[in-house]
């Protein structure tokens, strides 16, 4: 009766073309087909290390392939398996590409109440090691990407899924080989990836918000390293390596984190209003130090009467757009406030770069999200974490990472825990929305 009552009316206003005579989806049904391959997807071990994601990509290239839908395969290093799909457009304008990792962290199954690789549905709720981070985003992006399939919407640009591994140690033999290796197979415009969501009690209880992530901050591991003279512990002295080390550290943690004053930001707490106080929104308004570990001593166990003559920490520092590394280590230096403590940068990631809100998806997500939720905020915001999509930022692809469901603080504070889980019905919604902002960013006009 619907599908009657479409037609007619679309023909009686003489519309008619191919997308008016498709059959309205059942996004009921889709999320119950999602559900089973999302199941099927968390039983298959990615654990990184050893991020052997081969049988993975196996699953995923089952279900194009029952869709009669077209993929190529590559491989990064031995088990390091990547997948593309392409739904091709008339190539007015570059592709959208929907990114996700298949790869995931490991799980201590001993920690767990459930199999960590069971994909078990119980309470309302699919548990497992990547269910949240991020295999259920994953298939959220399959099935809209298979909609648009089934539903023959003419495109104007290809829309394209890519699955990639080792993104949980860096992304070198994923997103990044295929950044370096493959650039001109997929070039897009746009990128989908993970970072928001959609929450009613993480961003401000109360109020419903879609948070769309436009930009990240800078990952700066850093090892400091006090050196002082060893001794005996009988006879302190004020060349202890550790003492000095902990004085500067206490330093260091003691002063707040500078307010920042990021644009996003500031947008954010217009739309939002003053964010709930939480670890989470303490680490997006902020750049913030982790300290993560402390090493010391002479011996395995270290003897307890032997001063030692170095001392190391390492620091975990997020760092908001707008500050420089050299900003940062300068800030850190003036904290420390001891010269003598070497600080050493481990890691860095790219600096983070900001994607426009002003452009054709992000409105198309704004708009199919307030379809759905009419009482929704839609806003940019800053993930505290890394993400595949940031190293694109830089080449100009406008990235942004975004699963636009509604889901509960628990969910998300899941992610790398011992009890991950997404809400089976966080699915439906969120297939649907990516769907139809693929098809107002990505459709052709037909008439
Ligand atoms: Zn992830």
């Amino acid at each position: 009766m619907p599908r009657i009552t479409i037609v007619f009316a679309a023909a009686a206003l003489g519309i008619a073309g191919p997308a008016a005579a498709q059959e309205p989806m059942n996004w009921q049904a889709v999320a119950g087909e999602a559900l089973g391959t999302l199941q099927a997807y968390i039983r298959i071990d990615t654990s990184n290390p050893p991020g052997n994601v081969g049988p993975a990509v196996d699953l995923l290239a089952g279900v194009l392939k029952r869709e009669g839908i077209a993929f190529e395969r590559f491989e990064s290093a031995p088990g390091r398996s990547i997948l593309m799909a392409r739904l091709k457009g008339s190539g007015k304008a570059k592709p959208i590409l929907l990114l996700h990792h298949t790869d995931v962290v490991p799980a201590d199954a001993s920690r767990w109440k459930r199999d960590p690789f069971g994909g078990e549905v119980a309470d309302g709720a699919v548990w497992g090691r990547g269910a949240m981070d991020m295999k259920g985003i994953g298939v959220a992006h399959l099935y809209a990407f298979i909609a648009l399939k089934r539903q023959n919407v003419p495109l104007d640009r290809d829309v394209i899924f890519m699955a990639v591994p080792d993104e949980e140690i860096g992304g070198e033999l994923g997103a990044v080989w295929m950044r370096e290796n493959h650039y001109d197979k997929f070039e897009p415009e746009y990128i989908l990836d993970e970072g928001g969501f959609g929450s009613r009690d993480l961003f401000s209880p109360g109020k419903l918000v879609f948070g769309i992530s436009v930009a990240e901050k800078k990952i700066l591991w850093l090892e400091l390293m006090a050196e002082g003279i060893a001794g005996h512990g009988s006879q302190p002295h004020d060349q202890n390596p550790n003492d000095r080390l902990v004085r500067a550290l206490a330093r260091l943690l003691a002063e707040p984190m500078p307010p920042s004053n990021v644009e996003v930001l500031e947008t954010m707490k217009e739309r939002v209003g003053e964010l709930a106080p939480n670890k989470f929104n303490n680490a997006i308004q902020h750049s913030t130090i982790s300290l993560t570990s402390l090493r010391s001593g002479v011996g395995e166990p270290p003897k307890v009467n032997v001063i030692p003559s170095i001392a190391t920490a390492t620091l975990d520092c997020r760092v908001l757009p707008g500050t420089t590394k050299e900003e940062w280590l300068a800030l850190v230096a003036r904290r420390l406030g001891d010269p003598e403590i070497r600080i050493e940068v481990t890691y860095e990631s790219e600096d983070p770069v900001v994607t426009t809100q002003d452009s054709t998806l992000y409105r198309a997500l704004e708009a199919a999200v307030t379809r759905k939720h009419p009482d929704a905020i839609v806003t940019p915001m800053i993930v505290p974490f890394g993400t595949d999509a940031n190293g694109f930022r830089p080449h100009g692809v406008k990235s942004y990472g975004f699963f636009p469901a509604v889901l509960p603080a628990t969910a998300l504070g899941s992610m790398h825990g011992d009890a991950e889980f997404i809400p089976v019905d966080a699915l439906a919604p969120a297939i649907e929305i990516f769907f139809e902002a693929l098809r107002a960013t990505a459709s052709a006009p037909s008439r």
